[in-house]
């Protein structure tokens, strides 16, 4: 697992704005120079049901991808969700995490019931949210302006992030403005609990890799059709104008080539190393595009020509 990120894990109902505040968040903590990447993740989409999203912030690169399973912070936009099992917002919380949740309970009754040993903020975002009459959705602003005041981000940039998120949602210019002030009111509400951005390095689990990537052939995946040109014999390795290269010193094994790769030509060695195979890869070059660190290149394919007659 990538050392020095920060993982935080919303979770909120549809229509709540959990993917708002994430990217205010996300964006906020780019604006103040850090690198952010957050990305939401929806069950059937329906208003009501539980959904979260994920926000992992560092100072160097952020190789991980999607669901974060053990989280630093947690966001809870409704106490309901604690007692949903599909939710499950407290699993893997890291207990010297920081739990940040809206709720008109006290910060004791939550400690009871959630057994977190960490932070809690208890605050009754909500209500702050309709005091400042921008509306049940802006209890994501408030959750938002929350983490960021955990995380240590300036006011200032954090208002700019939410203008910035809220313009690209369409909200009104009034309600842009009812949601920066209420940011600030959050800022003055909420309690000092402080986490600072990439302030954590920690492995998740240490020495347990999370997944087990298996491999199969390009040819399980592939109908045979009697025709010369599509079965599984047809080696598309032929096709190739431009022949991807991968510079293993750049590699970071993040696997993204091996998952992109349209024909399944990038197999992982047994210690994750990707490797293409010549006689399937068609040179589509995804996998340059693809990946991250910028390891495979292109070169231009030269084939000698063999000795036999032309088909013609
Ligand atoms: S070559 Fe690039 S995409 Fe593939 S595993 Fe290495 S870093 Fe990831
Ligand atoms: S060039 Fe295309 S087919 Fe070849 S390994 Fe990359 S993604 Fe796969």
């Amino acid at each position: 697992m990538n050392p020095g990120v920060t993982r935080i894990r919303f979770h909120g109902r549809g229509g709540q704005g959990m993917k708002t505040a994430s990217r205010i968040v996300g964006t906020a903590t780019a604006m103040d120079g850090h690198n952010a990447q957050d990305s939401p993740v929806y069950g059937a989409e329906r208003r009501g049901a539980p959904m979260s999203a994920y926000v992992r912030i560092a100072d160097g690169p952020i190789f991980e991808r999607g669901f974060i399973p053990s989280p630093d912070i947690v966001v809870v936009a409704d106490d309901t969700l604690l007692d949903d099992p599909t939710a499950r917002p407290l699993a893997g919380l890291r207990p010297t995490g920081v739990l940040l949740i809206s709720t008109t309970h006290p910060v004791d009754a939550v400690r009871s019931r959630t057994r977190h040993a960490g932070a809690i903020v208890a605050t009754d975002f909500l209500s702050l949210a309709l005091s400042a009459g921008a509306g049940p959705i802006s209890v994501s602003t408030a959750l938002a302006a929350a983490v960021a005041h955990v995380l240590g981000l300036p006011e200032r940039t954090v208002a700019e992030a939410i203008r910035t998120e809220l313009g690209a949602a369409h909200v009104s210019a009034a309600g842009i403005d009812r949601s920066v002030e209420l940011a600030a009111r959050v800022r003055e509400a909420a309690p000092v609990v402080s986490l600072p951005v990439a302030s954590v390095d920690r492995p998740i689990v240490p020495g347990v890799k999370l997944t087990e990537v298996t491999y199969l052939s390009p040819e399980a995946g592939t109908a045979s059709i009697g025709v010369e040109a599509n079965t599984t014999r047809r080696r598309t390795g032929t096709w190739r104008v431009f022949r991807p290269v991968i510079d293993l010193a750049r590699c970071t094994r993040c696997w993204i080539c091996f998952v992109r790769c349209p024909d399944g030509a990038i197999a992982l060695d047994a210690d994750d190393t990707p490797r293409i195979d010549d006689d399937v890869c068609k040179g589509c070059l995804i996998c340059v595009e693809e990946c991250p660190t910028g390891a495979i290149t292109s070169t231009r394919e030269v084939r000698p020509w063999h000795d036999a007659e032309l088909v013609t």
